[in-house]
């Protein structure tokens, strides 16, 4: 943990960044990515430098989901998205023509989907606490990887021809995402 002022901040070390990088997570310290050659005078700068910005980041940071008034269970909400998921899973894998191999609930810190070449679609339980027409486009958004496993113009258009209103998802997960990826249940 590195110290900027009173504010701290995780440092992570990376010997592939070629800069640095700050995020500013939910319910969680800041955090630096340094490249392995990055000097500790030059980490101090950057932080001092960038402190307004963090704080501003922070502001920004304001409950708006109510999830602090849920009690929630971490493994009753893993049972909870993995009904729904599988439901709307297997339901459009026929529609789409695709077929995987098993799906996977997990506790991703920064993702909502993932889809691996042997087939296993991965999931955020955390998508259950959504509205249900946004965990049903991460759904279709890795079905959609089966068929073309990279966000080209091609991934994009089969996406809108499955969901026109995709969009309107994605702007949802930008707008609460960070909010509910800070989630933590209490056990
Ligand atoms: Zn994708």
């Amino acid at each position: 943990m590195w110290h900027v002022m009173d504010a701290r901040v995780e440092l992570r070390r990376s010997a592939r960044a070629r800069r640095w990088r700050l995020e500013v997570p939910w319910g969680g310290p800041a955090r630096l990515t340094a490249p392995k050659w990055m000097s500790g005078a030059e980490i101090d700068r950057v932080l001092a430098e960038m402190r307004p910005w963090v704080e501003e980041q922070r502001r920004k940071q304001v409950p708006r989901l109510g999830l602090e008034l849920l009690s929630v269970c971490r493994s009753e909400a893993c049972t909870g998205a993995r009904e729904l998921v599988s439901a709307v899973a297997e339901e459009e894998a026929e529609r789409l023509g695709v077929s995987y191999r098993r799906i996977r609930i997990g506790d991703q810190r920064t993702l909502w989907g993932s889809c691996s070449p042997s087939g296993t679609l991965s999931f955020n339980w955390r998508l259950v606490l959504a509205p249900l027409e946004v965990l049903d486009y991460v759904v279709v958004h890795e079905l959609c990887h089966l068929r073309v496993p990279n966000h080209s113009d091609r991934f994009w258009t089969f996406v809108e021809q499955c969901r026109p209103h995709w969009r309107d998802q994605r702007e949802w997960l930008r707008e609460f995402g960070p909010e509910l990826l800070g989630f933590r249940p209490a056990d």
